[in-house]
């Protein structure tokens, strides 16, 4: 109920007839009493099975209340903690963690000693799960091979039943044993319609639908110059990325999009109209009200006075979104510049009008210093440029370099700017470093298969359930 006044919500709980009611109303006192540690605290059985005692599960260290800091609230009043500054007290990561971890450990401590006669603690081992570090707390093994151990037979249904005589006919066929009629058993099942039976349906025994590479030779492949870093990074993420295997649009990005158009709505800057034009345009990112909708407000009115910031100080704007397609003899690169500027200094001082092109992010990390020299989309840009590829720009313009402009950094109070020297000579890479680059990647972009590449971003990888090399992604090793 979003937008439902609080009077609403207390009728609604009121009106539900909760089951666990009438079933507590009828339990037989023999009965066998399935309760949370807490339920249980205060009573006794002879027997308690403490059962999924999961690493992950118990303890749960996902911090609690600290969106709105309750818990901060009640250990001020309580006096553990003194108020700070507006009298909310700071937010300290370990000590939460440890405070949470404690209650964990009072949970389970009350669990175990419910028992007056037999304690039964469970837990599973498997590919997926791990038991909890809680279980050597009641029963402490160093052994390796763990005497606690047991190995539960499969389920007693026929998926069980299909998975066990997979795993023996696998099993038989690597060691290369003569198969013990696991096969013929699983024809029958397969046979009757029991799904999963069939090799048909196994997973990663399909050869390849095609080996013929994605652009056919003497083609040119489409490149975007956003999407060259990551192809010249990892070709399989640009791959899976490129067949649609992105995350949603959040709420982020939505904001990236709509500081991009006060940028382009605003070349010459103005805190004051930009502000007001975000007021305006506010509503179109559908937040609501709310606090989450207050946080995001405050950092989108902290980007734009950084925008504002660059904007004051930056060089006169000769074109802002501005198109270009640009042939190279493998790769066709079309892409939109944030903004191009008119520059003081550089190439085109002599013969033209030297320019620099910026482009703004508002991504959180920025690049270091020394990768910008060499960043594919600005090196892209900066070649478009020189083409007289550009839509809008005065004739003979001359690239004078270009730079990120990182508009999202919420430990300054002013954009970070990271800058690519002009290509050419004074570049510090191979002159020719950019097209080199585009062309090397726009052939891995037309091959007929794509490789893993581990790098420093993995870890926020989109497509990583799909991934050979992560443990999130082992069901796609065949
Ligand atoms: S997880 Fe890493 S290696 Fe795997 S696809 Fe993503 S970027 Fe490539």
């Amino acid at each position: 109920m979003p937008q439902a006044r609080a009077a609403a919500f207390l009728e609604w709980v009121e009106a539900q007839e909760l089951p666990s009611d009438t079933i507590a109303a009828r339990a037989r006192r023999d009965a066998v009493a399935v309760l949370t540690p807490a339920g249980a605290a205060g009573r006794e059985w002879d027997v308690v099975a403490v059962a999924g005692v999961q690493e992950g599960v118990w303890p749960d260290l996902r911090l609690r209340d600290s969106l709105l800091g309750s818990q901060a609230l009640v250990d001020v009043l309580a006096g553990r903690v003194a108020p700070e500054g507006d009298g909310v007290a700071p937010a300290d990561g370990a000590a939460a963690r440890a405070a949470v971890l404690a209650d964990e450990l009072r949970s389970f401590h009350v669990a175990v000693t419910r028992a007056r006669r037999v304690l039964l603690v469970t837990a599973v081992s498997d590919e997926d799960d791990q038991p909890s570090p809680f279980l050597d707390l009641v029963e402490p093994c160093d052994e390796d091979d763990d005497p606690r151990r047991t190995t539960a037979p499969a389920p007693l249904d026929l998926r069980g039943l299909v998975a066990g005589l997979r795993a023996r006919l696998e099993d038989a066929t690597r060691r290369g044993e003569p198969d013990d009629g696991a096969a013929a058993v699983l024809a029958r099942l397969a046979d009757a319609g029991v799904p999963g039976a069939d090799p048909d349906q196994w997973h990663g025994l399909a050869g390849p639908s095609s080996d013929a590479p994605l652009w056919p030779e003497g083609q040119r492949v489409p490149v975007s110059p956003s999407r060259v870093e990551t192809a010249g990074t990892c070709t399989l993420r640009w791959a899976l990325e490129a067949a649609g295997g992105t995350a949603p649009s959040s709420t982020r990005q939505s904001l990236g999009t709509l500081v991009h158009a006060l940028a382009q709505t605003f070349p010459r800057g103005g805190r004051e109209e930009m502000l007001a034009e975000l007021d305006r345009r506010w509503p179109e990112l559908g937040l609501g009200s709310g606090w989450p909708a207050t946080l995001e407000r405050r950092r989108a009115e902290a980007m734009v006075a950084r925008l504002a910031g660059y904007l004051a100080t930056a060089g006169e704007p000769l074109a802002v979104e501005a198109r270009f397609e640009l042939q190279l003899d493998r790769a066709v690169v079309r892409g939109t510049l944030d903004r191009v500027e008119r520059a003081e200094d550089g190439p085109g001082d002599a013969d033209g009008t030297p320019v620099r092109v910026v482009d703004l992010k508002t991504g959180r990390t920025a690049p270091s210093a020394q990768e910008s020299t060499t960043n594919p989309q600005l090196g892209a840009y900066q070649l478009a440029v020189d083409a007289g590829a550009v839509e809008g720009l005065p004739p003979g313009s001359r690239s004078a370099g270009a730079q990120l402009v990182y508009v999202s950094d919420v430990n300054r109070s002013q954009a970070a700017v990271r800058q690519q020297p002009a290509l050419g000579p004074d570049s510090p890479a191979e002159p020719s470093w950019a097209r080199s680059h585009i062309e090397e990647v726009a052939e891995r972009m037309a091959a007929s298969s794509f490789a893993a590449t581990a790098n420093a971003l993995c870890d926020r990888c989109p497509v990583r359930r799909s991934c050979p090399l992560r443990d999130e992604g082992g069901q796609v090793v065949g």
